[in-house]
């Protein structure tokens, strides 16, 4: 089968022939059909996080090392099958999202259901191989999720980008018909945030970025304030709001957390969940007298990615924009998302 693959860091992914794969124990094959795009595949293809100060996190001191087969929006036909893999009747040939964020599958967290916070991922797109290839292997079939009725396109989308901005949104405690909910950044995820959060009930949501496009974009999906968090008077717009009950840091770099934990009123909660990179210095005694909560998100869990499946069946979630992208063009996929010219979402599609 074919796959595309980062053999160097820094460099384009490229085109690898692999054996195919036969199924063994527990094991199922899918098919890709679609298979999107995310940042995440931009630092897999960089080697490196950027964690301020000069500092990075090196993907090689995580265990990731190339070749990298990337892609975690993985949707795809069952097609084959280990012998012990219990499945029922009918499934193979069927349709199916991956849950990607895989853990080791014995310790307390992935025993409890958070395999997205194991300590030795297994992750497919990162730490297995991914879905930029013909053909995905998945080590159970208990990480298949029906998403029949959502169009394929869409459904592969909430495998990442849906289920990390889903995840975060469901740490906010806050009263959704009064509070101020705060979001930062439009990107894939972040429209996706704004969607969800409309679909979960919040009703007061405002929306940061710096792109008028995307501020516009922030308007057309319900979005009740948008604004340019470099302008002067943005703290003043979200005081006379109410002030921030809660914010969700989509980029997750210097500016955007410093305004988000800022902004909050007191007993105010942040939540970063964009990996952008670098690093925020807060002082204490204000973290004291404001009584406020900063906190990480990271993806999602099994049940989660569930949960929001169900919601997205019951047609309270409106559609992510998608755009489908051949699987050959893969490399000018990379290059637009890196360049941010990206509304919404591109998946890879054959
Ligand atoms: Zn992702
Ligand atoms: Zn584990």
């Amino acid at each position: 089968m074919r796959a595309y693959a980062v053999q160097c860091f820094c460099e384009p992914v490229v085109p690898v022939e692999r054996v195919d794969h036969r199924p063994a124990g527990t094991e199922v094959v899918v098919e890709v059909m679609r298979c999107g795009v995310c940042h995440t595949d931009l630092h897999l293809q960089d080697g490196y996080y950027d964690l301020g100060g000069g500092k990075r996190l090196n993907l090689v001191d995580r265990g990731i090392n190339p070749p990298v087969i990337l892609g975690h929006e993985v949707l795809g036909r069952l097609v084959s099958k280990g012998p012990d893999a219990p499945l029922d009747d009918g499934a193979i040939g069927k349709a199916f999202l991956i849950y990607p964020w895989l853990g080791c599958g014995t310790c307390d967290m992935c025993l409890r259901g958070d395999e997205n916070l194991c300590g030795k991922p297994q992750s497919i797109g990162v730490f297995r191989p991914g879905g930029y290839a013909e053909q995905c292997v998945v080590p159970h079939p208990k990480y298949l999720i029906d998403v029949s009725g959502i169009e394929p396109t869409l459904a592969a989308t909430y495998a990442c980008s849906g289920l990390t901005a889903y995840s975060a949104l469901r740490k906010v405690d806050i009263d959704k018909e009064r509070d101020l909910l705060l979001l930062m950044g439009l990107g894939g995820v972040g429209l996706s945030g704004l969607q969800i959060a409309m679909g979960l009930g919040f009703r007061r949501i405002a929306v940061a970025d710096i792109d008028p496009a995307k501020r516009e974009l922030a308007l057309g999906h319900g979005a009740t304030l948008v604004f340019d968090p470099r302008d002067a008077d943005a703290s003043a717009q979200l005081a006379a709001a109410g002030g921030v009950a809660a914010a969700v840091d989509f980029v997750g770099n210097k500016a955007t957390a410093d305004f988000a934990v800022a902004s909050l009123r007191k007993g105010g909660m942040c939540i970063v969940v964009g990996l952008f990179g670098g690093d925020i210095t807060i002082s204490l005694p204000p973290l004291v007298q404001r009584a406020i909560t900063l906190r990480g998100s990271f993806v999602g869990s099994l049940d989660e990615l569930k949960e929001l499946i169900a919601l997205v069946k019951s047609g309270n979630i409106q559609p992510l924009p998608v755009e489908e992208v051949p699987f050959d063009a893969v490399n000018d996929a990379l290059a637009r998302l890196r360049a941010g010219h990206v509304k919404g979402r591109l998946v890879l599609a054959r």
